[in-house]
């Protein structure tokens, strides 16, 4: 036989396009249409109808960026259309969608003249199904959003259009089409069976039969479909394919559980309130979906974008709450957003999932068991305990296959993290969260997924993402016909649970992946928009302290504990820790906002923390110094009673000394003496105590380096290694000047004028601390720079610690193994630590997330390592102006430290004292001390459930196993050990020696932590 295949496949491709495609809809009649521009932000369905509509036609403009035009659309449908099963009444609206990412352009959502919204339209999804019948009369409203195509198809060219101030007035989209059309479901079902049939075919090997069976079966449909009459014979053409649609899959097929879904960044390219807008879109169009698929399961993850939806669309939000009930639209993730999971506190991690579960177990009566976070940008190695300890199973991302350089081995396997914890864990090997199904996708998550032979299971979460609407009736369509077709993976409609529960059972002993899942990717997102990272870390630490103290008066003094205030403020926080706000990879106008609501969470719980104290102490006019941290500072007693941070508190501390050598400013306490050389640089750091020098001999520290940071691709979100090859050292000082000389502290100035930048430095060395502290205050003008902060140090380390939540994880400073080599920047919370057994250093800060740790040698060809801090970056997209002013920071040096320490100094650079003025000397006694600095109480609070119950979380922070005794100042009638949200857990993992019920006389308890060891205590009060 001649093999004409390619001619075929290309007749079948012209008569898709040029027959099947223009023969869907019989008829189309335009609507008569009338607008109305929104002035300002978006307002609400009742406010636009009242408005003033004027005359509007298809072919003209409207929309300048960000704005809204309302459009209310009046006709009949034309009494003479043969309504029936195969001829539907649509309404098909093209608001002048370009070919772009459907999401990243204009939007429309369709309303009843009554306020009930019907659907939306987007890009891929334009058309609204009609009920009215054949000379029925059509009165919609459609808000059209004119949201502009930010992404410039994501070539990462600087754009203004991120921020309504300099995005324009000029109208960016013209109106297409509104019509009411008549659709042939007979072609549209035929152009189904096309689609599906030729993705296949496609994918088939060439010498296959079965590929040339589905090719002369698609020949002889486009025989028996008269092109000029398609409607009356695409019955005909759906026969011809119906045999090669019925053969069944292969026994051995790979099988797929397709779950709807829709990834909605809760802000990104758009601002949060344009996401308010995307998820009552999305999840309309959902609705309409399921009403016509009750087989159909769509998953949702975020609690915020359903509490949006209740507050701004109850309606809509009543149905969903139907459909959850009916099982069919599914809550998952169980956290407040899909938060980033490098940069959130311990706390706030675990919050995200209190807050999360709480929402949808109080709205819907469910609790998602499996995390959802599909986009985040690597995943902590104390997630899987954070996982757990929320009462979670599963896992599941699909991130790790961007990775630049290395391949996840597994697609679904065990995760381990710091403390031991395993949690099943499944990565879709169709590698994307948007999936329509077609035959290249189902074929490549066959292809790709690495359980082979083991098990033969993945999930595919399709639907189109971030308001290019979810799900398609289209690709519902694709699922149906690969449920069994030869040639293709099955194909099941499915929910995340079960398809959990499938994979758990058909692969329980799946190969285990020990410590974090760090991303290869956008390693910017620990840098990217300081002023917003910053935000974050002082927002969480001043939650701790408002959450301490007002518990601390609650209980003491029966002052109303501010339960709603403290819950929003969390809420705001954790949206904030959204996987595109806190790593600072959105539009300008997102930082922004960003920036105002961290200021107001800072205002109102500066004003929690001191309203309460004042209530807990008489009035006065005097002071009251308050330490929320675990350990001692100044002389105050911490929560972990034993004094960390200083090597010897009931020692007195020498005298700090300032002296001016030829080698240049030698600040001395007795524990560290620091050379600050001419310029400004540290040409010495010598350990009093241990006898011993660390900077090495031909360096100097506190070292700022400007790099050259022009990313290849996503700006804000990357640092490649090749900006290792330009470097400024900035060693060059305008002013190196003596600010502070006294006993109790010594304090220099370096002043440096670089670029169009200038950064004043203060270097203090206090009496008594082995710390040198480093205050920088930057006004910063760079672009495409990155600017680092080295310590090059004398200390032979092949590993080095960092903080993470709960605890910390150890990372190769060498680059022998391409994975070693591939975590070039890393993310820390509040230090770093590099040693050598017996001695090591702590490089701690207020407000830095990115770092690296390297091995480099010294002058004499000996080994040493070098922190580096990354202390500010300049993305020039998505924000143009990203990180441009000042920034101000804390940086400290803490010399002869192990862990131990090096936690300490992560709580002292974060946890300052407080100075609360106006009541009488008093000393605020925490509620509850722990005798081991090992042992952190991370937070006190009172219950979730408002019964008045004292909550407290600690943690085991030096990675040892670590016994306390608990001392309680309060009375309480026992207490539990309880899971994340508060719930007594079933088998206590912590012997509490007390024993329960916990004998209120002995007012202590002891607990033996695990390392890295989380326990939640309820402390319950009688009432
Ligand atoms: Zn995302």
């Amino acid at each position: 036989m001649h093999d004409d295949s390619t001619l075929v496949e290309l007749r079948i491709s012209r008569f898709v396009r040029e027959r099947l495609r223009p023969a869907l809809n019989r008829a189309a009649v335009p609507l008569a249409i009338e607008s109305w521009d929104a002035p300002g932000e978006p307002v609400p369905f009742m406010d636009a109808i009242r408005q003033d509509y004027s005359p509007f036609g298809t072919g003209r403009t409207w929309g300048r960026p960000w704005g809204t035009t309302w459009l209310h659309v009046t006709g009949s449908v034309p009494a003479q259309w043969p309504v029936d099963d195969s001829l539907r009444v649509e309404l098909l609206v093209d608001l002048g969608f370009s070919k772009a990412t459907p999401g990243f352009q204009a939007e429309g959502l369709v309303w009843s003249p009554d306020g009930v919204i019907l659907k939306a339209v987007e890009p891929r999804n334009r058309s609204v199904p009609l009920t009215v019948g054949p000379g029925g009369r059509i009165d919609l409203y459609i808000e059209a959003a004119a949201n502009p195509d930010v992404t410039s198809g994501f070539t990462f060219v600087a754009t203004d259009k991120g921020d309504p101030a300099t995005a324009g007035a000029t109208p960016i989209y013209r109106l297409r089409q509104v019509d009411v059309v008549l659709k042939d479901q007979t072609v549209w079902e035929l152009l189904q069976d096309f689609w599906t049939l030729t993705g296949l075919m496609r994918e088939l090997p060439t010498g296959l039969a079965r590929r040339a069976e589905i090719l002369r079966a698609l020949e002889r449909s486009i025989d028996v479909v008269d092109p000029d009459d398609v409607a009356g014979t695409a019955s005909r053409g759906r026969a011809a394919l119906a045999e090669v649609l019925a053969r069944p899959a292969n026994a051995s097929a790979h099988h797929l559980h397709a779950v709807g879904h829709a990834h909605i960044d809760s802000a990104w390219l758009w601002p949060v309130r344009e996401t308010v807008r995307k998820v009552a879109r999305t999840f309309s169009n959902v609705l309409a979906l399921i009403e016509a698929n009750p087989d159909f399961t769509f998953a949702a993850s975020s609690a915020q974008q359903y509490a949006w939806l209740k507050e701004h669309y109850p309606e809509l939000f009543a149905r969903v709450k139907a459909q959850v009930a009916a099982g069919t639209f599914v809550p998952v993730g169980g956290m407040w957003v899909e938060s980033d999971t490098n940069m959130p506190g311990g706390e706030a991690l675990a919050r995200q999932f209190v807050a999360g579960k709480r929402f949808f177990m109080e709205e819907f009566g469910v609790e998602p068991l499996e995390v959802w976070l599909p986009d985040s940008f690597g995943y902590s190695a104390a997630l899987p305990q954070i996982v757990a300890a929320a009462g979670s199973r599963w896992f599941l991302t699909q991130k790790t296959s961007w990775n630049e350089t290395n391949l996840m081995p597994h697609h679904t396997f065990r995760w381990e993290g710091i403390d031991g914890t395993q949690i099943f864990t499944h990565f879709p090997p169709v590698d994307t969260y948007n999936a329509e199904l077609s035959g290249e996708e189902l074929a490549r998550a066959e292809h790709q997924y690495a359980e082979k032979g083991s098990a033969n299971t993945s999930l595919v979460p399709f639907g189109w993402g971030d308001g290019g609407g979810g799900p398609t009736t289209e690709m519902i369509a694709a699922a149906r016909r690969t449920e069994s077709l030869e040639g293709s993976p099955t194909v099941e409609l499915s929910s995340p649970r079960r398809f959990f529960e499938a994979a758990e059972a058909e692969y329980p002993e799946p190969p285990v992946w020990l410590g974090e899942l760090y991303l290869e990717f956008h390693r910017g997102t620990y840098t990217s928009q300081a002023r917003t990272k910053r935000g974050n870390r002082r927002s969480e630490h001043l939650l701790r302290e408002a959450e301490l103290w007002a518990a601390t008066a609650s209980v003491r003094s029966g002052v109303a504990y501010p339960y709603d205030l403290l819950e929003q403020t969390w809420h705001t926080v954790l949206l904030q820790q959204f996987h595109d706000i806190l790593p600072g990879s959105s539009i300008a106008w997102v930082h922004q906002e960003a920036e105002r609501n961290y200021a107001a969470v800072a205002d109102t719980l500066t004003d929690v923390i001191e309203t309460t104290v004042r209530q807990l102490c008489s009035t006065g006019d005097s002071t009251v110094l308050l330490n929320a941290g675990p350990y001692a500072l100044d002389g105050v007693a911490g929560l972990a009673g034993a004094d960390a941070a200083h090597p010897d508190p009931a020692a007195p501390a020498a005298d700090v000394t300032l002296t001016r050598t030829a080698a240049g400013l030698v600040l001395d306490n007795g524990l560290v003496a620091v050379t600050i050389d001419a310029d400004g640089l540290f040409s010495s750091v010598w350990d009093v105590i241990a006898h011993r020098e660390l900077v090495p001999a031909g360096s100097r520290g506190n070292l700022l380096q400007l790099h050259r940071d022009t990313p290849t691709q996503w700006d804000a979100w990357d640092i490649d290694e090749h900006y290792k090859r330009n470097t400024v050292d900035l060693t060059t000082a305008e002013s190196v000047e003596v600010i502070l000389d006294t006993p109790d502290r010594a304090r220099v100035r370096v002043t440096r004028a670089f670029g169009t930048s200038r950064v004043v430095e203060d270097i203090t060395l206090s009496a008594g601390s082995p710390a040198v502290d480093l205050h920088f205050d930057l006004d910063w003008h760079e672009r495409q720079k990155l600017l680092k902060l080295a310590f090059p140090l004398d200390v032979n380390a092949d590993r080095a610690a960092s903080e993470i939540q709960f605890g910390h994880v150890f990372r190769a400073t060498h680059t022998n193994t391409s994975w070693d080599a591939a975590r070039f920047e890393t993310v820390a919370h509040r230090w770093v630590h590099a040693g050598e057994p017996g001695y090591g250093v702590a490089v701690a800060n207020d407000s830095t997330y990115g770092h690296d740790i390297s091995r480099s040698p010294d002058g004499a060809g000996r080994s040493a390592t070098t922190v580096r801090l990354s202390l500010l970056r300049a993305a020039v997209f998505p924000d143009p102006a990203a990180d441009q002013g000042r920034h101000e920071l804390r940086v400290s040096l803490r010399v002869g430290s192990g862990i131990p320490e090096a936690v300490a100094e992560g709580y002292r650079l974060n946890l300052p004292l407080r100075t609360v003025t106006g009541v009488a000397d008093a000393v605020v006694e925490p509620l509850l001390r722990v005798d081991n600095p090992a042992v952190v109480i991370e937070a006190v609070k009172l219950a979730e459930d408002r019964s008045g119950d004292v909550i407290v979380r600690l943690y085991e922070a030096h990675g040892n196993r670590s016994t306390a005794r608990l001392i309680r100042h309060f009375e309480a009638t026992d207490v539990v050990e309880t899971d994340l949200l508060e719930r007594p857990l079933a088998e206590p993992r912590v012997e509490l020696a007390a024993g329960a019920p916990l004998p209120v006389e002995s007012h202590a308890l002891t607990l033996t932590l695990r390392p890295f060891e989380i326990v939640t205590l309820r402390f319950i009060r009688r009432r």
